[in-house]
């Protein structure tokens, strides 16, 4: 899982900060899945989100 963020996109700063609201993105047709944590990547100068990245994919299947 690659986590690198080359640049902040509205502010341009290279400070980020992962975090997760812990709340399973699950798919729209399989209501009971689990489903999958994701994880935010958010700049630390100005709270822009640069990136959401699903923690294990094939769970959204
Ligand atoms: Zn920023």
């Amino acid at each position: 899982m690659s986590t690198t963020v080359e640049k902040c996109t509205d502010c341009g700063s290279t400070s980020f900060v992962q975090a997760s609201d812990f709340i399973n993105l699950r798919p729209l047709d399989k209501k009971l899945s689990i489903g999958s944590e994701r994880v935010y990547t958010v700049c630390l100068d100005c709270g822009e989100v640069v990136s959401i990245k699903v923690i294990n994919p094939e769970k959204l299947i």
